[in-house]
């Protein structure tokens, strides 16, 4: 017997659960789309961050509901705006990486009050991330419903 309080054991699961077993698959666009095209894509999609790449799947930019709205709101045709010039755009992108612990990233989306943050791989020695997921509000949702039912991996 360790003699640890439920709380304690509780604080040890929590710590151990990684981005990687709760990430989802992201939903990316490219830089030369249309802020048309980026609304169709989050609609059909439905997700509400969109990831835009390169040709190369590098991460370059980050698209919110509210961008798209801000945008929208505008007298400007909505074809002819690239998303490149409304995205939030690296290095002003908070990141996380596949084995980082979950707890960690709630803690960014808490401070930089975001939704969700996308799962980067680096490559070119880090000087570039290639996005492979996508963490978001509900991921962490999922984890505390699977604490709460003790259903954790
Ligand atoms: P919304 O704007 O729809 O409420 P967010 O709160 O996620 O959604 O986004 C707020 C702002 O922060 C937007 O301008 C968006 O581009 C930007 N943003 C979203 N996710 C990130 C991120 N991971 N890193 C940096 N900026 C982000």
């Amino acid at each position: 017997y360790t003699g640890k309080t439920g709380s304690q054991l509780l604080t040890e699961k929590v710590k151990q659960i990684t981005v990687q077993e709760y990430q989802s698959i992201p939903v990316v666009v490219n830089q030369s789309s249309s802020v048309y095209d980026a609304i169709c894509t989050m609609f059909l999609e439905d997700v509400g961050t969109l990831f835009v790449v390169d040709e190369y799947s590098t991460l370059i930019g980050v698209l919110s509901r509210k961008d798209l709205l801000r945008t929208s709101l505008g007298k400007q045709d909505l074809e002819a705006v690239p998303v490149s010039i409304i995205m939030t755009r690296m290095p002003n992108i908070t990141v996380c990486q596949k084995d980082d612990l979950i707890i960690d990233v709630a803690q960014k989306l808490i401070d930089k009050q975001i939704d969700a943050l996308p799962v980067v791989k680096e490559v070119d020695r880090g000087t570039k991330v290639e996005v492979i997921g996508r963490l978001t509000k509900t991921n962490i949702t999922k984890v505390l419903v699977d604490l709460a039912y003790d259903e954790l991996i």
